[in-house]
């Protein structure tokens, strides 16, 4: 059976001691937030993923969910846990205190969720997209709404989804034929089918509110196929009367769920609008005119901020299930008799040694631990951004800037490493990975969907390539570019620290030559930024990380040279950032020839040739 421990060590390393958040107690959120406070909150979410959710991770992965007679039920266990999430008060832990939450920062809820997924992935996924249809409502939902809908997501009592994707759309969505025609009351009725809807229909609460992506036909009846009609709605499972009254069922019904690879404890939903009572949220449109092209519309805003904070989240799955991998092939490296170690027997008086004598086992380790905790740091000090984003300090839209920039990195270039990592923890169990009884397989089938679900990570490149790099004259990559010179300036005369400016120096210069690169080439040719991005954006991953690992690896010198008393964990960190720098970073190089290379032959490559 795969064990998972949360890594409470590597969170308190993070919040307290790299981030220094006690010193951060302007921001919101933060105010009432002492360390002791925050440690107690981890060790009690720790405590709830182990016991709670990690044990259902394997079973309700090999029992799936059902779909009989029209009803959704979710595997053995998952009702009554989630049952115990929303009474511990874990599914309000980020939402506002008005509406019933704990008002935590996104630093808390994000290292909560990190455990949770890790913990189990599919059942977290749940409470995870409702927790992002609640931010949504409250940034676009109307009154009633927020009296009535908003605390029942914040307490758990019901769930929230995310339906964008129809048969005929993911990516785009502009061809997207779901329709909503305004009713004389002010309603909406909306009809169509939106597919792959995680946690679209379960048997864990008694209301489901979906949140929904559909067209308002223009004046004639048509729709248009862009996203100018595009708006966003409340579709509740059962109705929701104004006055907070319960009605019938609405007219949306499960057609099936999927049969898939991974996350099967979660239900992936084919759900089916006929004529269901629709609220559109946010301001309301003028008629739409025939053939008339149009900005997205003011409620389409709290759509993409739901979408920008699930894909932190899913981000953030990739550094879960390369932890829980790496734990379970650490733990079998440290048991496992298999051969000697290269230099002479380690254990002579054994018939063989330890797994982890052999270098490329270690190697196989660190791959997956300096990314795990490289990445844990990157996405800890993005929410920090966030918070400082919604702050008063002068620096609040650099802070913001920041956070933007750093969205699709940390979706697609976490799960890619997620998935990395997930693989080579299965590695170390050799072909006893491959079996399905000891769970780990389980790790890589999960990680899988994280690549491709919130945006397919070649999408989330070209949005970081074609979007948010030129957006404000490039101001977002020179701030980030800014701050890393700067560390790296603050920190050259430190011989110590050489072993990591130096690197990072040469990563960060590759990354600005990329970056002038593809500014002065992609604008030229399209398509030579579409066969450049994917590679731009790992290379910027690579050296955002090795940012934070050279800051890390300060911080544990600093630590050692005090004598802190837990020295082992300080040594490991400097392993862990000089394996970062030594077989990462050289990556930069590599990249940069591959962007170089632009688009020709891959464009070369015609469909005729096939
Ligand atoms: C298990 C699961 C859960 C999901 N949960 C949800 C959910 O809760 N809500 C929801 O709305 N959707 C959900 N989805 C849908 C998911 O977000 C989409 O599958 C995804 O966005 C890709 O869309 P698509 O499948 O239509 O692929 P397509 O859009 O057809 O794209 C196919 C491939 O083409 C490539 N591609 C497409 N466009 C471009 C481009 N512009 N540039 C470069 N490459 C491109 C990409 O490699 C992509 O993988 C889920 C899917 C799965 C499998």
């Amino acid at each position: 059976m795969p064990v998972y421990r949360a890594p409470l060590d590597d969170y308190r390393f993070v919040i307290h001691e790299l981030l220094e958040v006690d010193k951060h107690r302007d921001l919101p959120g933060f105010e009432d937030l002492p360390p002791e406070t925050i440690d107690d909150i981890l060790t009690n979410a720790a405590k709830f993923c182990e016991e709670v959710l990690q044990p259902l991770n394997q079973s309700g992965d090999e029992e799936g969910c059902h779909f009989e007679n029209g009803v959704v039920r979710t595997p053995k266990g998952f009702k009554e846990a989630f049952k115990a999430y929303a009474e511990q008060g874990w599914s309000g832990l980020g939402q506002p205190v008005e509406f019933g939450g704990s008002g935590l920062p996104n630093l808390i809820t994000l290292t909560f969720g990190e455990m949770a997924q890790s913990a189990n992935q599919a059942f977290t996924m749940y409470p995870g997209l409702s927790a992002a249809a609640c931010g949504a409502l409250i940034a676009t939902g109307a009154a009633w709404m927020k009296e009535h809908i908003v605390p029942k997501l914040v307490s758990g009592e019901w769930t929230g989804t995310m339906c964008l994707t129809e048969p005929g759309c993911g990516t785009d969505l502009r061809l997207m034929k779901t329709r909503a025609v305004e009713q004389p009351d002010g309603t909406y009725r909306m009809s169509g089918t939106k597919i792959f809807i995680s946690g679209g229909d379960h048997d864990m609460t008694d209301n489901i509110i979906h949140m929904v992506i559909a067209k308002i036909p223009d004046e004639n009846g048509h729709i248009h196929d862009d996203l100018s009609t595009v708006n966003f709605f409340l579709v509740p499972k059962f109705i929701v009367k104004e006055d907070g009254a319960m009605g019938q069922r609405n007219g949306v019904s499960t057609g099936s769920i999927e049969k898939k690879m991974g996350i099967k404890g979660n239900a992936t939903a084919v759900l089916n609008f006929d004529e269901a009572i629709a609220w559109r949220l946010g301001p309301k449109p003028a008629p739409y005119k025939p053939g008339e092209k149009r900005s997205a519309s003011e409620g389409m805003k709290g759509m993409f901020g739901m979408m920008n904070a699930a894909r932190l989240g899913v981000g953030v799955q990739g550094i879960s299930v390369g932890e829980v991998a790496y734990q379970n092939g650490l733990n079998y490296a440290l048991t496992r008799r298999v051969g000697r170690a290269l230099t002479g027997p380690a254990e002579p008086d054994q018939p063989a040694d330890l797994e982890i004598v052999h270098p490329d086992v270690r190697r196989m380790l660190l791959h997956a631990k300096s990314f795990v905790e490289g990445a844990r740091a990157v996405a800890a000090w993005t929410t920090l951004n966030d918070s400082i984003a919604e702050s008063n300090r002068p620096e609040r839209e650099t802070a913001a800037m920041l956070h933007d920039l750093m969205t699709p990195v940390i979706k697609a270039f976490f799960t890619d490493m997620g998935f990395e990592a997930a693989n080579l923890g299965m590695q170390c169990y050799g072909g006893h990975g491959y079996i399905r009884d000891n769970g780990v397989e389980q790790f890589v089938r999960d990680a899988r969907i994280n690549q491709t679900y919130e945006g397919a990570n070649g999408v989330q490149a070209m949005d970081l390539v074609g979007r948010k790099l030129g957006r404000k004259g490039g101001a977002a990559p020179m701030a980030l570019f800014g701050l890393i010179s700067g560390w790296i300036g603050e920190n050259k005369d430190n011989e110590k620290l050489a072993p990591f400016t130096k690197p990072l120096q040469r990563g960060l210069d590759t990354l600005q030559q990329a970056t002038l690169w593809l500014a002065q080439n992609g604008m030229a040719n399209p398509n030579h930024a579409g066969a450049g991005a994917v590679d731009y954006l790992r290379m910027m991953g690579i050296v955002v990380t090795g940012w934070m690992w050279g800051r890390m690896a300060k911080v544990a010198q600093e630590k050692l040279a005090a004598g802190a008393a837990n020295k082992a964990f300080y040594e490991a960190k400097l392993v862990s950032a000089r394996y970062w720098m030594e077989r990462l970073m050289p990556e930069c190089p590599m990249l940069f020839e591959r962007i170089q290379a632009g688009s020709d032959t891959i464009m070369a490559y015609a469909p005729e040739m096939i």
